[in-house]
């Protein structure tokens, strides 16, 4: 590679400087190298990574069976779902490439999309299947929440929105290249809680804000054009009014997308206060059995209810619903017509719960496990405290959702605390998962009284004295309770955060009165609050 390098800039670093020609020439090399690199970190800086050109990142064509498999190592059951779901991706994105490279081929010209709509619990793999499915066919993929949008004209994010969102995930230099990006090669769109747009007849607005959703939705899923610029932004205004200052009558061409290569994939529980898709289910399963076998005919409203029926058995119907079902739910006939994949999932058990934690390629146990050795510390999981989870997250009704938080809550101290410390192995049983802020302490040698008491003084100023008889009558309740110290040390003085406001400052004598009295701090400043008042009238 030949460099020039400008006469005058030597000669004038040479005057500067005072050095030999030889001696400049390199200066000026060693310059104008650093001087690229910070004009390069400078527009990483702004801009983040530069994209890669999208011809480089023209997503692989996968069969179904390739899919599946991906599926399979993070999404634990809902075998039939899953399925449902790779072949629609698998065939969507395979027409799509094949119309790109055969644009003639009127056979498959007007393909019948495959959208699906999906009907199941919550938690339990809906969303979570779309998001490894955009993973690995590596399309721009959106998973939004149906009551995030509004039909248009009602304030909040618009239908429309969804697919400038959509756009905003392609790779490309600018807006008109990513949305080439998604005509080219296709998209994903998951609608979680389509349910919430269902119509139930219990106020008559709402119901016409969410028919005009589902039908703005509608609209999208039988190819519409969209721009791809929000017509609201402050930008677009701008732009706008400085066009038609110029005169540029014309100028207000707009790029537009279509939404045509968009597969769509709906969502939702269908519970709500009074009925389910469930129940719609269930009644027109047996109104089609009425006329029995002898001849005899089942008068609706005298046939035997079953209304004792638990939610646990009433979870099958959801693989039994079909068009009609949605419809009454509340949705439009035209939106169901145009998703003509149903399918649903099951609501998860405790065994596949456990699973989800042990099983899946990204485990949340894998993950802590990760976690503790990025600080040198070895983690184990006892199977007894794995079901022990499984059963906590079971009982909070939100599926595999759950699952996070209730690891959180027992993790969180052993990340704060044991990092940095002596321990390069922690053992995580189920004693340890039902009480672990004690047996933290325990560990460490600390004393829960002094650790709240050294945690009260940090965040509220009080330093409590806990002599022991007050400890042990604490005791003795976290023990009757079956419940941590530390837990009913911040249950008995929860109203205690009053001596701050009560501007106590030196130590403060707890007696085995107070704590006999749960609500014993918030009388006291109660009383406390009186006499201030009392005091400032007098004045
Ligand atoms: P929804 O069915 O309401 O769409 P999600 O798919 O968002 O629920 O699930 C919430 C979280 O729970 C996911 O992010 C995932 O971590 C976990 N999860 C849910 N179901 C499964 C499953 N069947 N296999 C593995 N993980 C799951």
């Amino acid at each position: 590679m030949k460099i020039s390098i400008p006469k005058e800039a030597i000669t004038q670093i040479m005057t500067d400087y005072n050095c030999s020609e030889e001696e400049a020439a390199k200066a000026y090399l060693d310059a104008d190298d650093s001087a690229k690199e910070a004009f390069n970190s400078i527009l990483a800086e702004r801009f983040g990574a530069r994209k890669q050109t999208p011809e480089s990142l023209a997503p692989k064509i996968y069969t179904p069976k390739e899919i599946k498999s991906h599926l399979d190592k993070y999404v634990i059951g809902q075998e039939e779902y899953k399925k449902r779901l790779t072949i629609a991706a698998a065939y969507h994105f395979a027409v799509i490439k094949h119309l790109s490279e055969h644009p003639d081929d009127l056979t498959v010209k007007r393909f019948r999309k495959k959208n699906t709509i999906t009907a199941g619990p919550s938690g339990s793999g809906k969303t979570y299947s779309v998001e490894v499915l955009g993973d690995l066919l590596q399309v721009p993929t959106l998973i939004i929440d149906a009551t995030d949008y509004t039909e248009a004209g009602y304030v909040g994010k618009t239908a429309d929105d969804m697919i400038r969102e959509l756009i905003d995930l392609a790779p490309g230099y600018n807006r008109e290249e990513q949305a080439r990006f998604i005509t080219t090669y296709g998209g994903l769109i998951c609608i979680d809680e389509i349910d919430k747009k269902a119509k139930d007849g219990a106020s008559v607005g709402h119901d016409i804000s969410r028919e005009g959703f589902q039908r703005s939705v509608l609209k999208l899923i039988e190819r519409k054009s969209v721009s791809i610029n929000n017509p609201y932004s402050a930008a677009s205004q701008i732009q706008e009014a400085i066009d038609r200052q110029k005169g540029k009558k014309a100028a207000k061409q707009e790029s537009m997308i279509s939404t045509e290569n968009i597969l769509f994939i709906l969502g939702g529980s269908f519970e709500r206060h009074g009925d389910n898709l469930e129940s719609i289910v269930k009644k027109r399963l047996q109104h089609k059995g009425r006329v029995h076998e002898n001849g005899s005919i089942e008068i609706k409203g005298f046939a035997k209810d079953d209304k004792k029926s638990d939610k646990g058995k009433l979870q099958s119907y959801y693989k039994e619903a079909e068009a009609d079902d949605f419809i009454e739910f509340g949705l439009l006939p035209e939106l169901i017509g145009r998703s003509p994949i149903r399918t649903f999932v099951n609501l998860l058990s405790k065994n596949d719960l456990i699973r989800i934690m042990q099983e899946t390629e990204d485990s949340i146990l894998n993950q802590y496990e990760l976690e503790f050795k990025l600080f040198n510390i070895d983690l184990e999981f006892t199977p007894e405290a794995v079901e022990y989870i499984a059963e906590k997250a079971e009982n909070k009704k939100t599926g595999a959702r759950a699952l996070v938080s209730v690891w959180e809550n027992i993790l969180t101290d052993f990340q704060f605390e044991l990092p940095g410390t002596n321990f390069s192995k922690l053992e995580v049983t189920r004693k340890l998962c039902e009480r672990p802020k004690d047996e933290l302490l325990k560990m460490l040698e600390r004393s829960p009284f002094a650790d709240f008491v050294e945690n009260f003084k940090k965040e509220y100023g009080v330093e409590l004295i806990l002599d022991e008889d007050v400890q042990s009558y604490i005791e003795q309740s976290a023990h009757q309770n079956n419940v941590q110290i530390s837990e009913t040390l911040k249950k008995l003085f929860f109203g205690a955060s009053a001596l701050n406001y009560m501007g106590i400052r030196e130590p403060y004598k707890v007696t085995r009165e107070m704590v006999q009295d749960e609500k014993y701090f918030d009388k006291l400043f109660a009383r406390w609050y009186e006499d201030q008042k009392k005091k400032i009238d007098q004045k």
